[in-house]
């Protein structure tokens, strides 16, 4: 199985990329997915979590209250690392556990935050989504009604865009139309078929 990591920084359109792979049959593991699951009330990594953190990170419903998570560990990086501590080597192994069901000759796992998170090592391959930091900034404000601000702030928080493609195998442009993305996504879709047919 040949495991094809995607990243790209918020509003490069990871999702849409997805979609596009998924339609032509490919398997898609969403980290992000993943990692709200693991934190559901009942699974063990919450009630770490709430031992680490104490239960002020908890909802009145005892749901975790991610805004105060973000803002626990906002400006403190020994905080960050505990939290991520607890998260990632379940994301992984999860991760791991659900590529290993799947039986097509390559899948797709969406990582938004794979140069920052450190979960590389899950991959044969990494895909940059990559587009200009003004498409991002507009495309963004333009989905979630935000202002430029906002999203400019979560821009400089994400690893930049040098870093991201520093670690590229692969890299789609998508600062053109949809047209242009799904083009690229087809192309891909065929090299990496053709790829895990080499392999095997
Ligand atoms: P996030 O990091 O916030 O999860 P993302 O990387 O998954 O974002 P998408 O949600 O796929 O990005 O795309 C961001 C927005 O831009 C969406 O509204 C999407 O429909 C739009 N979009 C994506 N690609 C294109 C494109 N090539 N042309 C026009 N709009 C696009």
């Amino acid at each position: 199985m040949l495991v094809v990591a995607l990243t790209g920084g918020i509003g490069s359109g990871k999702t849409t990329a997805c979609r596009l792979f998924e339609t032509l049959g490919t398997p898609i593991i969403d980290a992000d997915l993943i990692a709200r699951s693991l934190v559901e009330p009942g699974e063990p990594a919450l009630d770490e979590i709430t031992q680490q953190f104490g239960s002020s990170v908890l909802t009145t419903k005892g749901t975790l209250d991610r805004k105060r998570v973000r803002q626990l560990i906002f400006s403190d990086r020994e905080k960050r690392h505990l939290l991520e501590s607890i998260l990632h080597p379940r994301i992984r192994r999860e991760m791991v556990r659900r590529i290993a069901e799947l039986t097509t000759p390559y899948c797709i796992v969406a990582i938004p935050l794979l140069v920052e998170s450190g979960q590389i090592e899950i991959a044969d391959r990494v895909l940059v989504i990559d587009t200009t930091e003004s498409e991002q900034l507009q495309r963004v404000i333009e989905r979630d009604e935000q202002t430029e601000e906002a999203v400019a702030a979560i821009i400089s928080s994400q690893a930049s865009r040098a870093a991201r493609l520093a670690l590229a195998d692969d890299i789609i442009d998508n600062s053109g139309d949809i047209g242009h993305l799904q083009a690229q996504v087809e192309s891909y879709h065929q090299k990496y078929l053709s790829i895990a047919k080499n392999r095997s």
